[in-house]
């Protein structure tokens, strides 16, 4: 039977572009439609955008930036607008969380917290404007020299569709405080909840033309590509698949663009068997099952040293197994339904062919009751070899790889031993070996026996395939700002 899961209200009755203060249709009329994850309907049509449309958002952001007010106001004055958005963003965020859950297929408790993270990223970026300090250096008697700080002018600024809202929150904020204007591409996959962004800006009092939005899809004469290769976008922040990085990045060269790249990872949780296993059991469960699996940050090998490695094993399956799959609308929902028919076609491809390449543990399939929609099982391999797909390849599903390690210079080479470098993840007592190990892995981030909870002052970003530059804190400010140092001999 196909499970249906409430329809938000407020639907809007179709998905527009938001160019200049209003929302607008494609300029050649063309839309594509956007699936519900748990029947796998189409639900709503959205406005495909190509290179006119995507002309028509820069021609309006430029305008907003070169004709001002927002990019010279003071600092206190855009943070007074950005605390706004994250107000109505937090008094909203039931129906955010609804909207977000109904498109995507996170559990709406998950939801829920992502969309109160957005409006915090808003006020975290408003503050830190006001609290901005820039470089002052002094030769005594010879010379004085200073850094002025600005805007860049147009941030393109495109995203992908886990976490949408929440992601998009990550860019815009501090995208605008900083006093730049920005055309968003969100992901054609989830594009509901940013149609609420229009309505937010307004109602803060964000100037018209600041903000500008184009839905569609990424290829070649679409929405993505043309922002890339627009020439009046400086900048381009980028969060989604490696491989897409790759395409940008050198879509982008002509240009010399700004790039800002956030992209996939296979991030290693290191469970030594002097760790406290039932708290490293309980976050490398939430670790790779929350949000779907759909997470950049999942840590989605677990590598277990030989002694404990039964146990953990066994631990581990019994736990996954109890994982409450549902419904996205229900509360008591732990893993909900894929964002699509494409993803879950590829999860469960990763499925089988784990299924060849190791020992399944938990999971495997279609969850009992749930016939149709984009549910998987939670699922568990034990006994993955460093050479199997599933090893090495970013699965971005509910779908865990467990491999033995005997030593501490194994456990580094195997966590070491893809391509990505995003996050990583270790329980231990041993604070000596904890602090060693997080020098010598190969991650962006690091979390000692904890979850994955961060302070936004850090700088958020991955090595290797998973990424170039960092974001979070005042990396962000310098991101989308230029430093101009002035010398004055004395
Ligand atoms: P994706 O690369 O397929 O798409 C991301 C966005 O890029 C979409 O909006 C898409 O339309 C657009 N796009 C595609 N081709 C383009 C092109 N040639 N030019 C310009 N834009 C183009 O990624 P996805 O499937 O939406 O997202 C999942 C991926 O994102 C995973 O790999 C995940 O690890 C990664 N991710 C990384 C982070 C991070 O912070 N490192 C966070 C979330 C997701």
């Amino acid at each position: 039977m196909t499970k249906s899961t409430a329809t938000p209200a407020n639907l809007p009755e179709k998905i527009r572009h938001y160019i200049n203060g209003e929302f607008v249709d494609s300029i050649d009329g063309e839309e594509f439609d956007v699936i519900n994850p748990v029947t796998n309907e189409p639900y709503i049509k959205a406005a495909s955008g190509k290179k006119a449309d995507i002309d028509a958002a820069v021609a309006s952001a430029k305008q907003a930036f070169d004709e001002g007010p927002w990019p010279s106001m003071l600092p206190r004055e855009r943070a007074r607008v950005l605390n706004k958005i994250a107000d109505i963003a937090e008094t909203r965020s039931q129906e955010l969380a609804e909207m977000e859950s109904f498109d995507s297929g996170l559990p709406i408790t998950q939801a829920k917290g992502q969309a109160n993270r957005a409006a915090e990223n808003f006020r975290f970026f408003a503050d830190l404007i006001v609290a901005q300090v820039d470089d002052a250096f002094k030769v005594p008697g010879r010379q004085a020299n200073y850094v002025n700080r600005k805007p860049i002018g147009v941030a393109g600024l495109i995203t992908p569709w886990n976490t949408p809202f929440m992601l998009e929150s990550w860019k815009l904020a501090p995208a605008i405080a900083t006093g730049n204007a920005v055309v968003l591409k969100p992901a054609e996959f989830t594009p509901l909840s940013a149609s609420l962004w229009p309505g937010i800006f307004e109602e803060a009092g964000l100037p018209t033309g600041v903000f500008n939005m184009v839905n569609g899809f990424g290829e070649e004469g679409f929405a993505g590509d043309s922002l890339v290769k627009h020439p009046d976008v400086p900048l381009i922040s980028f969060t989604g698949e490696s491989s897409t990085g790759q395409t940008i990045f050198a879509n982008a060269a002509p240009w010399l663009k700004g790039l800002s790249m956030e992209l996939g990872g296979k991030s290693p949780a290191v469970v030594f068997a002097d760790a406290d296993l039932d708290a490293a059991i309980n976050a490398t469960v939430f670790g790779v099952f929350s949000l779907n699996g759909e997470r950049c940050t999942a840590g989605s090998r677990i590598l277990v040293e030989e002694s404990v490695y039964d146990e953990f094993v066994q631990r581990y399956a019994a736990q996954a197994k109890r994982v409450k799959v549902g419904l996205p609308s229900d509360p008591s929902t732990e893993v909900g339904a894929l964002v699509h028919p494409e993803h879950y076609e590829k999860v469960m491809s990763y499925v089988e062919i784990g299924k060849q390449e190791a020992r399944l543990v938990a999971g495997g399939g279609r969850p009992e009751g749930f016939e149709t929609g984009n549910f998987v099982e939670p699922t568990v391999f034990a006994d993955v070899t460093p050479d199997a797909r599933i090893f090495q390849e970013e699965i971005f599903g509910p779908v865990v790889a467990i491999t033995p390690f005997k030593s501490d210079e194994e456990a580094l080479q195997l966590a070491n031993n893809t391509k990505y470098g995003l996050a990583a993840y270790i329980w231990t007592s041993d604070l000596k070996r904890a602090h060693n190990f997080s020098q010598a892995v190969e991650s962006g981030m690091v979390w000692l026996n904890s979850n994955n909870v961060r302070d936004l002052r850090t700088p958020f970003g991955g090595v290797k395939a998973s990424g170039l530059g960092h974001e979070g804190g005042y990396r962000s400010i310098d991101f989308y700002t230029e430093q101009q140092s002035v010398h004055i001999n004395l």
